[in-house]
């Protein structure tokens, strides 16, 4: 193969993967589609990754179609690293640089959960880690802009990437890092690549700046399209808030310095049971007064088929079968009686001392049983555990028993303020109505995130119509109560086509010009973010047989 030689030509030392057998691996992620690479690669570092881009740029206008798309853990949702030229997966590139009590330094490669092993050593965490944080990797949470259940208090993984080094579509590794108007000044002045970038994504953003601001999404968290918004407030130009979310579509992340805090130790769980949407604005509002660290929810799909597969339940708690099925009694009764409540509530309050976390659950509790809903609070931690598996769980349940079905996340991220629910709550399950899908919905509820993951069998051409057909109608839809179709798994194969329709043609042109800024030949994860597929080839690639 002539890429491969020409690549060791260049200078790559590291994995260069050209066989069937191990490019399969690089074909899906965990969103529905498949798309098979020409070539995969294991850069063993930086200077690898330098040599690769300067190869591919030098080559780009004979080879056209050559491309590199970055890939950690290859858990994304959305398909982001997915492509069909060169996958780079920087697995390899997985050394944890440094730690203290207030940063982290590490490679693309490293692994949430060996990051996070390191940082409790000195007693801190990096707050914005997904559900998934057990196999993804740092690179892709900052690809994407990732978040989970402690984002209501702490935000996603753009407030915490403090510095990141990254190489540009020139071949070079450049560090980026929040600076100062004389520090942006300096930068302008660069001569070369690095000073274009910052000439001309100050003059973009500047000169859009009202338009700019007003673009940014109205809800708590936000992944699609490029933020803009975030880099410059007149007093600091930080283009970590650009390259955090942008899916590896303007330069290759190699180092990223996170900020990192100290938990709160002690946690007490309230639980919610509604039996309609009727209350949920009301209640919502009233948790969030109270300040929750986190405030999730999952559905009556869930919990029904969380009841079904209940040895699963068992086997994630790793407690006895007897035990757990003891401590289930109060809500099996409560299901007895009034059937399975419509949404389960999770609101978690926590202190530095059992006796604060414990006054303000009891606080909030005394305060929400005022309106007519039922409510317990958790005594124990091993209480609280047996709900937030089912929270944790949902998205695997399903994928575990969905039988010839598959669990399609299409719709599967959605937001809109959390005030606005109660309306767009009845509004979705009557769209959803029409196709008689099996779907749960769980999710973040304090930020008003919702995950709706449906089960269906892909090799059928009509579900693969409907995938097509309801993504439409479910963005019309929140587009229409101002929400964005991601907030947290971003917008990979999946979303990409709607990002015209959900900012409008002129947001739409400066994400392309920011794009022609960093990316002129297109060299960094084709058809994601701008330039995208139309919605046939979309279709067209949705794994049929897996
Ligand atoms: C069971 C389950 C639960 C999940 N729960 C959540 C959740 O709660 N919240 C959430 O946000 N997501 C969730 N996800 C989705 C996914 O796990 C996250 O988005 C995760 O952050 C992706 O990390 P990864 O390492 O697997 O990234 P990948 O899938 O490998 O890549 C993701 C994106 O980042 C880009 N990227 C990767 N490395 C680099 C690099 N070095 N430089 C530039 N770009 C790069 C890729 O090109 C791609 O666009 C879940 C997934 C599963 C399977």
């Amino acid at each position: 193969m002539q890429t491969v030689d020409a690549i060791r030509e260049a200078g790559f030392e590291g994995e260069i993967l050209s066989d069937a057998a191990n490019l399969i691996r690089y074909e899906n992620d965990t969103s529905l589609f498949e798309l098979r690479p020409a070539l995969a690669v294991k850069p063993k570092d930086a200077t690898d990754i330098k040599k690769l881009v300067s190869f591919i740029a030098s080559i780009k206008d004979e080879n056209p179609t050559l491309s590199v798309t970055a890939r950690a853990a290859g858990t994304g949702m959305a398909g982001g690293a997915l492509n069909e030229s060169i996958i780079i997966d920087v697995a390899n590139m997985n050394h944890i640089k440094s730690v203290t009590a207030e940063r982290v330094v590490v490679e693309p490669g490293v692994f949430y959960r060996d990051m996070d092993a390191a940082t409790k050593e000195k007693g801190v965490i990096m707050p914005s880690f997904p559900a998934s944080r057990n196999i993804c990797a740092v690179g892709g949470m900052t690809g994407t802009n990732a978040s989970g259940e402690m984002t209501l208090t702490y935000g996603s993984t753009e407030n915490w990437v403090k510095r990141l080094r990254a190489v540009l579509s020139d071949g070079n590794e450049y560090e980026f890092s929040p600076l100062t108007v004389s520090q942006l000044e300096e930068k302008k002045k660069l001569q070369g690549f690095e000073g274009d970038i910052y000439r001309r994504t100050y003059d973009l953003i500047e000169n859009n700046y009202d338009l700019i601001k007003k673009a940014k999404p109205n809800v708590a968290k936000n992944s699609t399209g490029y933020a803009l918004w975030n880099v410059w407030d007149r007093q600091t130009f930080d283009l970590t808030r650009l390259f955090t979310g942008s899916e590896g579509t303007l330069g290759i992340f190699t180092e990223i310095e996170f900020a990192l805090i100290k938990p709160r130790e002690h946690r007490k769980l309230v639980v919610i049971f509604l039996k309609d949407f009727a209350m949920l604005s009301e209640v919502v509002a009233k948790v969030l007064t109270h300040k929750p660290e986190t405030f999730e929810s999952y559905d009556d799909h869930t919990f029904q088929f969380a009841i079904r597969f209940f040895p699963d339940i068992v086997k994630s708690l790793k407690t006895g079968i007897i035990k757990l099925g003891l401590s289930f009694i109060p809500e099996v009764l409560m299901v007895l009686k009034g059937g399975f409540p419509k949404l389960v509530l999770l609101a978690e309050f926590t202190g530095d001392t059992e006796e604060e976390a414990t006054q303000k659950a009891n606080i909030a509790f005394e305060d929400i049983k005022q309106l007519p809903v039922q409510i317990e609070i958790m005594r124990t931690q091993k209480d609280a555990e047996k709900f937030w598996t089912i929270r944790h769980e949902s998205f695997n349940l399903l994928r575990k028993h969905g039988g010839s079905d598959k669990t399609a996340p299409f719709i599967d991220d959605i937001i809109v303020a959390p005030e606005k629910l109660p309306e767009f709550l009845p509004k979705l399950a009557e769209v959803m109505k029409e196709y008689k899908l099996t779907y749960t919905i769980a999710g973040h509820i304090g930020d008003g995130n919702l995950h709706i993951i449906p089960l269906m069998n892909l090799r059928n051409a009509h579900d693969r119509d409907i995938v097509m057909e309801l993504s439409q109608k479910v963005f019309d839809l929140v587009f229409s109560f101002g929400g964005s179709m991601s907030a947290e798994h971003n917008d990979g194969l999946i979303r990409t086509a709607y990002l015209r329709q959900m900012y409008g043609d002129k947001i739409y042109s400066l994400f392309e010009e920011t794009k022609d800024i960093f990316d002129p030949k297109n060299i960094f994860n084709p058809g994601k973010k701008v330039y995208g597929h139309d919605l046939a080839y979309i279709k067209d690639h949705i794994d049929k047989v897996y």
